[in-house]
């Protein structure tokens, strides 16, 4: 066993897009002498490695998972950055979505309101850079840093219907230098974006782990959070085949919403609710062949974002939906109409369930057991052709298909969330609101696994919010 002789002030775990902003605003308003270790698992992987093998990972991140429901796929980006393969749409949870148990009666209310997450929200889009354009529907204190990409010729179409409820998909691609990267040209290989035009941390945050304070061990698996008393005192990790042990005031794990309840798990700690309630939406594709309609003349990957359907007042019993457009050329198989077609995806929320949940497994590993969908979602699968036929009532839409969706394949979405649930009540939830543990005062979980619900919004902007917003606290 090796054990670092010094105590660091803090230990962070993993370097993906959770524990950068939370480093990044911690850095910002802590002293010139704190010291912070970051452990990370993955490798710091040369771009020019990626662009070749169009793979952001060296790493299998499935061999490390025992997954008893193998009809579910779960992806974790092992690799300095975490999820750089991530695609960049950045949509904001509607108000809502943080109160539906108020609203609505089912799932959770968060701890916080939008108005609560606005500034830090406004603050992950700044640095970011994330293009997009206003709508009344997300209430903002600041523009969008770079303007919104060209909608697409359906989009058009759905803007003039919907008004505030239909807009340019956010995105951390910009259609301008403006933000300090090269604009995206919209071809559409995003997981490994050729000229560097989506954010990443990887290639826009490395500055942080180039700090004076900082040390940065790649290859660390970390395994554990040393607990003694409540209090945590360390991590221990394994490196190049060597057991390791580190010291700090402060823990912060962001291993994303699998290995970060396993750590938690494999360090004592039983609260009832540490790596229950995984989840993720499910989205259920509906291509249209359009009248005529000259489409794919927008300006990036996915252009438009609908939410005409996230709050309904049946939301008690069918889940809050997202619209989004996509505008890669799947092209209609007909001469003279190739363009006159439209592939859209439903982003259903759902109702997270205990069951669903992350273990250790008898051999040590991460373990994932999931059920077949909950009802709710169901519900909502099923009445995917309501909205479709609403969507596109009075548009020129000459027919369309909604994809099957069973449980044979249950699909995976590559956001999630709710293994870390944070709440007020300490028998309900593992975080508080700043996503510190309830009994152990020194250890925080960063990233989704804190959601208490799971929303149709894409989580990445979020859960980088709510790490700026944890980091801020903290240093007050
Ligand atoms: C193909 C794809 C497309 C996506 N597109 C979008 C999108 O458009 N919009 C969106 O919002 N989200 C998207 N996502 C999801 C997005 O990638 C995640 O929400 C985001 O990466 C989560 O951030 P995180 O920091 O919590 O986890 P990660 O980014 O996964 O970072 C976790 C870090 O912890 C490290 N780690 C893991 N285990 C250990 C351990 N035991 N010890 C030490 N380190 C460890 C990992 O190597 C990694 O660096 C996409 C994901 C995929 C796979
Ligand atoms: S569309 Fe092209 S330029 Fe834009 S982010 Fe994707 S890969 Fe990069």
């Amino acid at each position: 066993m090796n054990s670092h002789r010094d105590t660091y002030t803090t230990i962070i775990v993993g370097t993906g897009f959770a524990s950068s902003f939370f480093l990044k605003k911690y850095l910002a308003r802590a002293s010139e002498d704190v010291r912070i270790l970051v452990l990370e698992k993955g490798t710091d992987i040369p771009y020019s490695w990626k662009i070749q093998n169009v793979q952001n990972t060296q790493y299998d991140f499935a061999k490390d998972l025992n997954n008893l429901t193998p009809q579910k796929q779960w992806v974790q980006n092992i690799a300095f950055g975490g999820g750089s393969c991530w695609t960049g749409n950045t949509p904001r949870m509607h108000p809502s979505d943080f109160k539906t148990r108020t609203l609505h009666g089912v799932g959770e209310d968060w701890p916080f309101d939008y108005d609560e997450l606005e500034p830090y929200l406004t603050e992950a889009e700044e640095i970011m850079g994330i293009s997009g354009a206003e709508t009344a529907e997300y209430p903002r204190s600041r523009p969008y840093p770079a303007p919104p990409h060209r909608l697409n010729a359906l989009d058009r179409l759905f803007q003039a219907k919907y008004g505030h409820q239909y807009m340019a998909m956010p995105s951390a691609r910009s259609p301008e230098v403006s933000v300090g990267r090269p604009p995206c040209c919209n071809n559409g290989v995003c997981s490994v974006c050729p000229i560097g035009a989506k954010f990443q941390v990887d290639i826009y945050m490395r500055d942080i782990y180039q700090d004076s304070r900082v040390t940065l061990i790649t290859g660390a698996d970390v395994k554990a959070v040393i607990i003694e008393n409540s209090v945590a005192k360390g991590v221990s990790y394994i490196r190049e085949g060597k057991e390791h042990e580190a010291f700090a005031d402060l823990v912060a794990v962001g291993a994303h919403a699998i290995a970060t309840p396993y750590i938690l798990l494999n360090s004592g700690l039983d609260d009832y609710a540490l790596g229950r309630y995984l989840n993720e939406q499910i989205s259920v594709d509906v291509r249209a062949n359009l009248q005529g309609v000259e489409n794919y003349d927008g300006g990036q990957r996915v252009t438009g974002l609908g939410s005409m359907f996230v709050n309904e007042p049946n939301r008690g019993q069918i889940p809050g939906c997202l619209v989004e457009n996509y505008n890669i050329p799947w092209l209609r198989a007909e001469f003279g109409k190739w363009r006159h077609v439209g592939l859209l995806k439903f982003v259903l929320e759902d109702i997270p369930s205990p069951d669903n949940r992350v273990t250790v497994s008898a051999d040590g590993r991460m373990q994932v057991e999931y059920a077949a969908h909950s009802d709710y979602m169901r519900r909502g699968i099923a009445d995917i052709k309501r909205r479709a036929e609403a969507l596109f009532e009075g548009l020129p839409v000459e027919d369309y298909v909604i994809n099957s969706h069973d449980d044979k394949n249950l699909g995976g979405s590559a956001h999630i969330h709710g293994t870390t649930r944070m709440g007020n009540d300490p028998t309900t939830s593992v975080l508080d609101p700043q996503l510190i543990h309830h009994r152990v005062r020194n250890l925080m979980a960063l990233g989704a696994g804190a959601f208490p619900t799971c929303p149709a919004a894409n989580p990445t902007l979020i859960l980088a919010a709510l790490s700026l917003r944890s980091a801020h606290l903290l240093l007050n």
